[in-house]
């Protein structure tokens, strides 16, 4: 088969787009484009491949709790629906990254690395649980992209 697009077009084609229904997680990753690439490496590289759906919300969990735009934490159950219903999606996972604006935005005042993965940590707590709550059955997995050590440290699931 050749390319659908373009000939120029360097975009991947690997997923079976006429054959395949099940994706087997739902992502949600911050806007920031500085890490979109990294993100989509790091699902590639722990087996996700490109089988996942994804919804982008600012900030990831302080996306979910701040108070601000309140439709945004509606939208995004509104997308997970969906994603369960047409593709049977096993679990969603929380991906922050550190340095991110929308957590200056939402909850300033940290003032170095350690004091921002804490505010990390509860936000991406707090989300995670009232996720679960409207989605019992889906499991909840809550990571931190460390962009300076290259990592991404697995810091919570809800089985
Ligand atoms: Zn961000």
């Amino acid at each position: 088969m050749g390319a659908l697009y373009s000939t120029n077009s360097k975009a991947s084609l690997n997923q079976d787009k006429f054959n395949a229904h099940n994706a087997r997680a739902f992502l949600v990753t911050c806007m920031d484009f500085r890490f979109l690439d990294d993100e989509i490496d790091y699902m590639k590289e722990h087996g996700y491949d490109v089988n996942y759906d994804i919804f982008v919300l600012a900030g990831v969990s302080i996306g979910i709790n701040q108070t601000k735009y309140p439709e945004w934490e509606k939208t995004l159950y509104n997308h997970i629906e969906i994603s369960k219903t047409l593709h049977h999606i096993e679990k969603v996972v929380l991906l922050d990254h550190l340095d991110c604006g929308a957590y200056k935005t939402f909850a300033p005042g940290f003032s170095n690395e350690d004091e921002e993965r804490e505010i990390h940590l509860k936000q991406l707590e707090i989300a995670a649980k009232k996720i679960k709550e409207k989605f019992p059955n889906l499991k909840v997995v809550c990571k931190i992209m460390h962009h300076k050590q290259r990592n991404v440290e697995k810091v919570l699931v809800l089985k």
